[in-house]
């Protein structure tokens, strides 16, 4: 209520109510109003900075972390999951392609090794959830390292593949003569008796026994070296070398089917049975040979026989009867 002033009349000799005048009314009415306002305003400023209320953009705000915060955590999740399968694969890795293809193992440190140096999660430090930010940052850099390892151990492991392939095709692993074409099997590798002096002689060899002309066969992936007849007892002797320090003979042959430096695939007719060189009947002297020494052949048939055809081989092989030579 703003105060009622008077002023004396000379004319009337009395005191008379000053009236305000309409616009100045009408100033204080506004000038009331725009200070209210700006006391207000200024009130709310200041409220707003002691964190006493929250603005409705400051409560959707902390919703919208808390939704982050929440998704972080089911990455988590997926990543532990992740994390799990891979873990197995490298196991499988390591237990089993590693060790299968002789490649040592790769060492667990070197699979979950992080990043030494610098620190690469600087930029993420310094705010509220830094620590679950980083933490999630290092888990993901692990597991890319990981599957990087992983893959190229794999790409080893093909490559080792490929090799190991080449040299199965490669070593002697048939039986040169097909088990229908056998009378019988006639003499393995070891002592035996001499059949043209009855001594007690090594037999270097395996001894078919088959009738002239019954077809021999590459027993493994080569090149023929030799296919003639100019190797003292060994009569018409093809030699095929098949890498890997692995070499393979047939000796006492009638004819050939193969000249030398052809390449031949395991099963390829190379030549027939026959009774030349120092040969008492007609057989196939057959000869593998690992870094020029010469091995029993009978651990190689393992690609053409059943084990029942492999254990009565076995036991012919082992008798200690007279070779044919
Ligand atoms: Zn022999």
């Amino acid at each position: 209520m703003s105060k009622v002033k008077y002023y004396y009349d000379p004319d009337t000799l009395s005191y008379r109510k000053i009236e305000p005048k309409k616009s100045r009314r009408f100033r204080n009415i506004a000038l009331f109003f725009l200070g209210s306002f700006l006391f207000g305003f200024l009130g709310l400023i200041l409220l707003l900075n002691t964190n006493l209320v929250n603005t409705p953009r400051e409560l959707s705000l902390a919703r919208e972390v808390k939704n982050y915060e929440l998704q972080f955590e089911l990455l988590g999740k997926k990543m532990e999951q992740i994390e799990n399968v891979l873990a197995n694969i490298e196991d499988r890795d390591n237990n089993i392609y590693r060790l299968y293809f002789e490649a040592n193992p790769i060492p667990e440190e070197q699979r979950r090794a992080g990043f030494g140096g610098v620190n690469r999660y600087k930029s993420l430090e310094g705010f509220n959830n830094s620590e679950m930010i980083i933490a999630t940052t290092k888990r993901l850099d692990i597991i890319q390292k990981q599957m990087v390892i992983q893959s190229k151990s794999l790409d080893e492991i093909t490559k080792l593949a490929e090799e190991k392939e080449k040299l199965l095709a490669a070593i002697p692993a048939i039986q040169p003569i097909k088990n229908e074409d056998l009378t019988r099997m006639a003499s393995g590798y070891g002592w035996r008796s001499d059949p043209f002096t009855k001594a007690r002689k090594m037999h270097w060899g395996m001894d078919f026994t088959s009738p002239k002309g019954t077809p021999v066969y590459a027993s493994g992936d080569g090149t023929v070296t030799r296919a003639d007849n100019n190797a003292s007892g060994y009569g018409k002797h093809i030699r095929i070398d098949h890498g890997y320090g692995y070499m393979s003979l047939y000796g006492h042959l009638s004819q050939y089917n193969v000249k030398a430096r052809q390449k031949v695939k395991r099963g390829d007719l190379i030549g027939f049975v026959g009774n030349t060189g120092r040969s008492e009947a007609p057989h196939l002297h057959y000869e593998v040979w690992k870094d020029d020494e010469r091995i029993n052949p009978i651990n190689f048939y393992y690609g053409s026989l059943t084990a029942e055809e492999f254990e009565n081989m076995l036991k012919y092989a082992n008798q200690e009867n007279q070779s044919l030579d």
